[in-house]
């Protein structure tokens, strides 16, 4: 066990070198935002594999808070929604109230194929449309699910770190 610690000791932190900072996504807001994104995420009727993706971007391995990008448990403390799934007949009133609890400037991101365009869900009875016909959407992220690496590199263009 003592060996074990002297090696972790010894070998520090091994972290692969960050990619150069991307260009900004959203130029107009990059004053307002400062490099810190604050986001709340919200499932509007997912299958659950882009919510996969999510965790592994927030993991150890992809690590996006490195890069500025937080998630926080209320819409009322969060910059950005991060929005995925098509929007469900029973989550279209919490997403329309959940937007509408962000403060201003808000962004909204529609994660997935089918946050953009109800993907494999469209025309499904209980579907209520994409995130766009509900809320205004900012920034697509496309895939079905987006890699880790499409998310990061999508919150990094706000953050432009
Ligand atoms: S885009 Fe694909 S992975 Fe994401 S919620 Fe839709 S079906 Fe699931």
């Amino acid at each position: 066990m003592r060996d074990l610690f002297r090696k972790i000791r010894k070998t520090g932190r091994v972290a692969e070198d960050a990619p150069g900072a991307p260009e900004p996504a959203l130029p107009e807001r990059a004053r307002d935002l400062r490099g810190s994104l604050q986001i709340r995420h919200v499932d509007a009727g997912s299958c659950n594999g882009c919510e996969v993706e999510i965790a592994s971007a927030f993991g150890p391995v992809y690590d996006v808070e490195r890069y500025g990008v937080r998630q926080v448990a209320s819409p009322r403390h969060a910059d950005a929604l991060l929005v995925t799934g098509p929007v469900t007949r029973n989550m279209e009133m919490a997403l329309r109230r959940t937007h509408e609890a962000v403060p201003e400037p808000k962004v909204v991101i529609a994660l997935g194929d089918c946050a953009r365009n109800c993907g494999v869900f469209a025309d499904a009875y209980g579907v209520a449309g994409a995130v766009g016909d509900v809320v205004p959407v900012d920034v697509e992220v496309p895939g079905c699910p987006p890699a880790p690496e499409a998310v990061v590199a999508a919150l990094r263009g706000l953050t432009g770190r």
